[in-house]
């Protein structure tokens, strides 16, 4: 429901920082801020969109708060559509929140999380992707992530599936044609015009769902492990992916007892790594844990970089490694290649089977654009999460829009769209009445609806707005 209250809040993060910004928005977003801002000109000379100095004070007291500067986007012009003030300060957490309490009690109360951002897409500002798009773009974990989020906040998404709208209702009019005649038979040449729009239209609602295995890849990282047994150079391997000393490197086997998690974007794409414990057996209760939380990061990786020491030949620690990743996408890297080499890569790709293993040291940096081309072609040939062999490999390019979808929403509204699609070719093609074709083609509508908020619930709203922060 959209409430018409003038709704505050401040707008950057908890904390401290350079300037803090609380936003006003409504239809008494102008009186609430003159009640507490005292600009150095008249009121009656300030513009919309244009920036004023002035001083906030709580007329409670008279007391001057801070001197800050204040803009005005009036409606429509805002980015929620109404109304809006924001008032920059100095930006003291303390400061902040005493300017938004006096804001609150002057007319306005306080939005909930991602309430500005809602009242945009219910003003007709942003629809539902792109309003998804602006929270990817905060959360943006790399710059692939980014290029996607922007991509996606101006409108792209929103227009591909306008596309695919329009050619949905051309042929939902082209059969209502003949559902008002219900005693013609329907040609059979316009019924193979219709079958074959109908076979187009699945094969691209297809391609676009099947983006998702790289969308989300760029936009929420890729899940991957580093494993090993101790001392053959995982966290020397997370540094040099890092370019930081985050894990600790010491010659001492089993001294990287926990997991470390970093965001790492190798070539372009973001790999969230865990650098873990080393596997192997052990008596020592803590290493021994830190071996159960591997075991179980394995399990949910979407990628394994399985690392070797290949100064030293394969061991029993080394085979019991290969064992625990089996069926897992695996970058099998022999580390070390500074060093005299023992293990020959022909023995570990007649072990591992996933082809042959990257040769690094990841002491001085040799072989690391091998694994970065190495793991661009795995996830561009990727296919469910840590499944080997069932990928459908989508390139950007092959999607016919070059377009990634990122969102499991928007995946799933596709996949019930192409069911409804390819029902409706079924139907079509044994016969069966044409009203039962139209109300397939009108469901796969309302499906491709749900993506840009054509077609939306309360529900899914509270859903989507409620992971915003408050003040967006
Ligand atoms: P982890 O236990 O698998 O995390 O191994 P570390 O990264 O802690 O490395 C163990 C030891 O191997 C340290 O002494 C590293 O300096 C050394 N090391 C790691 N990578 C290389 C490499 O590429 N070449 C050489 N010569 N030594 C390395």
């Amino acid at each position: 429901m959209y409430e018409h209250d003038t709704i505050a809040a401040i707008a950057t993060p908890a904390g401290s920082g350079g300037v803090a910004i609380v936003r006003i928005s409504g239809e008494r977003a102008e009186p609430v801020v003159r009640a507490v801002f005292q600009p150095d000109q008249p009121w009656e000379r300030l513009h919309s969109h244009h920036l004023y100095l002035g001083r906030v004070t709580d007329p409670r007291t008279d007391q001057t708060l801070d001197q800050a500067l204040l803009a005005l986007m009036r409606a429509p012009h805002s980015y929620t559509g109404e109304d809006v003030a924001e008032i920059q300060c100095h930006g003291g957490s303390f400061l902040a929140r005493r300017i938004l309490e006096t804001v609150l009690t002057h007319g306005a109360r306080l939005a909930l999380p991602g309430e500005f951002t809602r009242r945009a897409f219910l003003n007709g500002r942003l629809d539902l992707s792109q309003a998804e798009a602006v929270l990817d773009l905060i959360q943006a974990k790399s710059a692939g992530g980014l290029r996607l989020a922007w991509e996606q906040v101006s409108g792209r998404l929103s227009e591909q599936c306008g596309r695919l709208c329009e050619r949905l209702l051309g042929l939902t009019a082209h059969l209502e044609a003949f559902l008002d005649f219900p005693d013609e038979d329907i040609p059979a040449r316009t019924q193979a015009e219709i079958g074959r729009d109908l076979s187009e239209l699945i094969e691209a609602v297809g391609r676009l769902h099947a983006s998702f295995a790289q969308g989300k890849v760029y936009r929420d990282g890729l899940r991957t492990v580093i494993v090993g047994k101790p001392n053959v150079g995982k966290s020397s391997l997370l540094n040099a992916l890092t370019g930081t000393d985050r894990a600790i490197v010491t010659p001492v086997p089993g001294t990287t007892r926990d997991t470390l998690e970093e965001a790492v974007t190798v070539g372009d794409i973001p790999l969230v790594v865990w650098d873990t414990a080393g596997l192997r057996a052990s008596r020592d209760e803590v290493e021994q844990r830190g071996i159960e939380r591997t075991r179980a990061g394995i399990e949910q990786a979407e990628l394994v970089l399985a690392v070797f020491d290949a100064s030293r030949p394969l061991d029993a620690e080394d085979k019991a490694v290969c064992e625990y990743i089996d069926g897992k996408q695996v970058v099998p890297i022999l580390n070390k290649i500074d060093l005299p080499v023992a293990i020959t890569a022909d023995e570990l790709e007649a072990r591992l089977r996933v082809g042959p293993p990257v040769a690094i040291s990841a002491q001085n940096g040799t072989g690391l654009e091998g694994l970065t081309d190495r793991i661009t072609g795995l996830v561009f040939g990727l296919g469910p999460a840590g499944q080997k062999g069932s990928a459908r490999p989508v390139e950007p390019a092959e999607n016919g829009c070059g377009l990634l979808v990122t969102r499991l929403r928007h995946r799933d509204a596709l996949i019930k769209a192409e069911q409804c699609l390819t029902s409706a070719c079924a139907s079509l093609r044994s016969g069966l009445p044409l009203d039962l074709v139209a109300v397939d083609l009108r469901a796969a509508l309302d499906q491709i609806g749900e993506i840009t908020g054509q077609v939306s619930s309360e529900d899914i709203l509270d859903r989507i707005f409620g992971e915003f922060c408050i003040g967006k």
